[in-house]
């Protein structure tokens, strides 16, 4: 749990979420769906600046790596050759008492002790009653192409991209100009049909995934495993602006390892019910080159000009969910404080991620003043995230503005139709300058420039 943060965080985040745009329960006036979540306006933005600073760092600023979109549905001796129909399960466990819960074995431990109760203590984490030994549960959905719904018919939703990558190896070998270690990445929907789905969105049924398959030689790999571990832990805190201190970096036991991996580590994030994966960065070894090699009779291996030698490449994956960095945002920004003894809500979120970086705000409603701000907002967006509010009091529009993360919020009151000045607030800080119209925009980037140096300080440990 991060320090100084409320015990409710969660409720307090979903009601935010909903209130204010960012996170709606899937088809809600139906019920919703259990562990799917539709994102409203400001979720989009916040997804779409995750997305953006993601392929901007992981394809964009790289020379070895390049981006592809594959299908969501494929040939399903895919799945049958990664492995993922035969071991892409976890282990389900009943709860035969009183509350008739399903569980992961796995998780066992973690949720007794969320409850407060001994990690091994018999039966069940919520009502002590006894378990069904574990069976084994596979999570990847299934659906059917065609009219029919028949086995020969049968398809999956992947369960991963990362299948996408391996199986077009070949085809992004041959039509680009990379050569060994290189990297193919993309971005995309992943479906799991989890047994025990929950906290808000941490653990979704339908969320989204940004992958790398990073292809070395053989024997360079746990080098490359431990670049890759330094750099995705190194974007968390640059480019998302997550504090480091709630940020930690575990290798996996043995025991723990999917069926492909002969390491992996995650990075932890502090959340409030306990240490939860936000990303995994695993040695995946030759393992799924070779087995679609075996199950699809192409050759995939890989022919090196230097040292003349033909080899399958090992992979190192770094994976990580959209949704699951979203929620570290969320935990990672909220701050509470008093000021002039009223509660203010404030998301600090880090400029570049922020849904809206800049909001215009005409004092009053008055068309004098709605007019020129709105047309300010306009010129404004060619350089910036920008909204526009004239609803309410300049102070529940600030608290709105606050709660939503935006840094800056410039104001165009009645000095400024003589004046040609407007005032900027800064959000953390609450101050306020005025500036000229005339150089609004440099003056703006400026402020930005100083909130992205204050998001990084705060990352890296400096200040709360
Ligand atoms: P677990 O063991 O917790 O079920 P995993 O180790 O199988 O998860 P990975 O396959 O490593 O998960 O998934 C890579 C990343 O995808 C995770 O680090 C997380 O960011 C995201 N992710 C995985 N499953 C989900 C999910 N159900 N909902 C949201 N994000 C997910």
């Amino acid at each position: 749990m991060p320090a100084g943060q409320p015990a409710d965080l969660i409720e307090k985040l979903v009601s935010l979420c909903k209130q204010r745009g960012f996170v709606y329960p899937s088809s809600e006036i139906y019920g919703g769906l259990n562990a799917v979540y539709d994102f409203g306006p400001l979720g989009v933005r916040l997804r779409r600046n995750i997305r953006e600073r993601w392929w901007r760092r992981m394809v964009d600023l790289r020379d070895d790596v390049e981006g592809i979109e594959s299908a969501v549905l494929m040939n399903p001796r895919v799945w049958e050759a990664s492995g993922h129909v035969q071991s892409f399960t976890d282990p389900l466990v009943d709860c035969t008492g009183r509350c008739r819960k399903r569980w992961r074995e796995d998780h066992l431990g973690d949720e007794r002790a969320a409850r407060g109760k001994p990690r091994d203590a018999p039966g069940c984490p919520e009502c002590d009653g006894a378990l069904t030994p574990a069976r084994q549960f596979n999570l990847m959905f299934k659906t059917f192409t065609g009219p029919l719904e028949e086995q020969a018919a049968q398809v999956w939703l992947r369960p991963e991209t990362a299948q996408g990558m391996f199986v077009n190896f070949a085809n992004v070998l041959n039509s680009s100009r990379q050569r060994i270690p290189f990297g193919i990445a993309q971005m995309g929907k992943g479906f799991r049909n989890e047994i025990s789905p929950g906290n808000f969105i941490f653990r979704l049924r339908e969320f989204e995934l940004m992958e790398m398959e990073f292809f070395c030689k053989p024997g360079s790999d746990r080098e490359w495993h431990e670049y890759w571990c330094a750099q995705r832990m190194k974007w968390h805190v640059d480019d998302m602006g997550v504090r480091s201190a709630n940020l930690r970096l575990r290798a996996h036991e043995k025991e723990e390892l999917s069926h492909y991996s002969t390491a992996t580590s995650d990075i932890e994030y502090s959340f409030p019910f306990g240490w939860g994966e936000l990303e995994g960065i695993a040695d995946r070894t030759d393992y799924d080159l070779r087995t679609h090699m075996q199950h699809s009779g192409r050759d995939l291996s890989y022919f090196d000009p230097q040292s003349n030698e033909r080899y399958v490449p090992y992979a190192i994956e770094p994976a990580v969910g959209v949704d699951r960095i979203f929620i570290t945002l969320l935990v990672d920004a909220y701050h509470e404080e008093e000021v002039r003894g009223e509660r203010r809500v404030v998301l600090r979120l880090h400029p570049d991620v922020a849904p809206v970086q800049v909001a215009v705000l005409p004092l009053s409603k008055k068309a004098e003043l709605t007019e020129p701000a709105r047309e300010l907002e306009h010129d404004l967006r060619r350089h910036f995230a920008t909204e526009y509010d004239e609803t309410q009091s300049i102070g529940r529009r600030y608290r709105r503005q606050d709660e939503i993360g935006t840094p800056l919020a410039v104001t165009f009151d009645f000095d400024s139709i003589n004046d040609r000045a407007v005032t900027i607030r800064d959000r953390d800080a609450m101050t306020q300058v005025r500036v000229p119209m005339d150089g609004l925009v440099a003056a703006l980037r400026d402020q930005l420039e100083r909130s992205r140096a204050n998001a990084s300080g705060r990352a890296r440990g400096g200040g709360s």
